[in-house]
């Protein structure tokens, strides 16, 4: 076994404390990654906020960067010191209809999560990379581009193939307005790649202070979602919107904003997600989209190397991720956190 140190929640309520826990030894289709960047993601922090019920122990992190340390007999793509990313499906059954048509995100038995499940061959749980080393199969671990900032890339890797994937499912691009709910982690990447995909785009923040943020990361708009009139005025307009808002909230105004046959696709994971059924007519559709499949993501990752697309970021030692998740939790973030793990 191969021994790891980072941090964890070790018991129900508590906090994430520095912990050392041993990995598998390297199957022959396994690649060790040395952790160098992680993002801190949303849902990472609904993980801590769970464990307090009891899901223990946990190790956070599924969107992390770093460098190979080694490899199992098997691996061909890989060699020890190459740069990679991985995200948060690190396996998947590989037979059914999504799987073979990769689309490991929507497989039939559900993906491997990178964290919070355990491994589909020998039922160990999995941790996160809120720590030193991890240890992937092959196939779910991808060549991270030259030229991408490794800390910029890392959120990529979550919050950028999550919502990377609606926008290229529903072919959203020139002609086409969309919305964007939330402007954090996942919602400044669907700014930066629907522009770059030539939409029109507006941002629906409940934060007064981010308009002008908006505008810089190339929104066309910005509405003020707690403003009711300025949300009855976005009735009908919008081809699409992406909602990354991570709270509770009713989607019934978003979709009135859509047009007829018009889609609103969930990206966030609140407990519930309830609009009012008559806000449905006029042929809305109602959606939603979890992480992203292998094609995705390597489409994603080629399409950001060839724009220069990042995140924006603020970079953190280890050591600082109370911080990060505790400023996270009141959406004081422009716009990921990125723990520096090796650093
Ligand atoms: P984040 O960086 O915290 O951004 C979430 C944003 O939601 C906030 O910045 C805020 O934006 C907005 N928001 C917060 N409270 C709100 C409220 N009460 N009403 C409306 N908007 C509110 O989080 P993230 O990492 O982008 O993740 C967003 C959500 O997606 C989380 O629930 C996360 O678990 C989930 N997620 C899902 C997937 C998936 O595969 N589907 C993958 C990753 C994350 P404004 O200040 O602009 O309003
Ligand atoms: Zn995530």
């Amino acid at each position: 076994m191969r021994a790891v140190t980072g941090y964890g929640v070790q018991e129900p309520g508590g906090q994430l404390r520095p912990w050392t826990f041993k990995r598998r030894d390297l199957r022959s289709d396994d690649v060790a990654v040395r952790v160098t960047y992680c993002g801190v993601c949303h849902s990472d922090l609904h993980a801590v906020e769970g464990a307090r019920s009891g899901d223990v122990p946990l190790v956070p992190g599924h969107e992390f960067v770093g460098e190979v340390a080694a490899v199992g007999a098997d691996v061909r793509r890989f060699q020890v010191g190459d740069s990679v990313a991985v995200g948060n499906i690190v396996d998947s059954c590989g037979v059914c209809a999504a799987c073979l048509d990769g689309q490991e995100n929507c497989c039939a038995a559900f993906p491997t999560t990178t964290y919070g499940g355990t491994d589909r061959r020998d039922g160990r749980p999995q941790h996160g990379a809120y720590s030193s080393e991890y240890v992937a199969t092959e196939k779910f671990v991808y060549s991270l581009p030259d030229g991408l900032d490794p800390a910029g890339a890392a959120p990529l890797m979550c919050a950028g193939v999550t919502t990377w994937e609606p926008l290229r499912h529903w072919q959203v691009g020139p002609g086409n307005t969309l919305g964007v709910v939330g402007l954090g982690g996942l919602g400044h990447l669907a700014v930066k790649f629907a522009k770059a995909l030539g939409a029109q785009v507006a941002v629906f923040t409940t934060s007064d202070t981010k308009a002008q943020a908006a505008l810089d990361l190339g929104a066309d708009d910005v509405v003020l979602s707690r403003d009711p009139e300025a949300m009855a005025a976005q009735t009908g307009r919008y081809d699409f919107i992406l909602d990354t808002a991570s709270a509770q909230h009713d989607p019934s105004p978003y979709l009135r904003a859509l047009r007829m046959d018009g889609t609103l696709c969930m990206l966030g994971l609140p407990e519930r997600y309830e609009p009012e059924a008559m806000a449905l007519l006029g042929r809305k559709n109602l959606s939603a989209s979890g992480s992203g499949g292998r094609r995705s993501t390597r489409e994603m990752l080629a399409f950001c190397a060839e724009r220069g697309i990042t995140a924006d970021v603020e970079v953190l030692p280890l050591a600082e991720v109370g911080t990060a998740l505790e400023r996270l939790g009141r959406a004081d973030v422009r716009y990921r956190f990125v723990l520096d793990v090796a650093g």
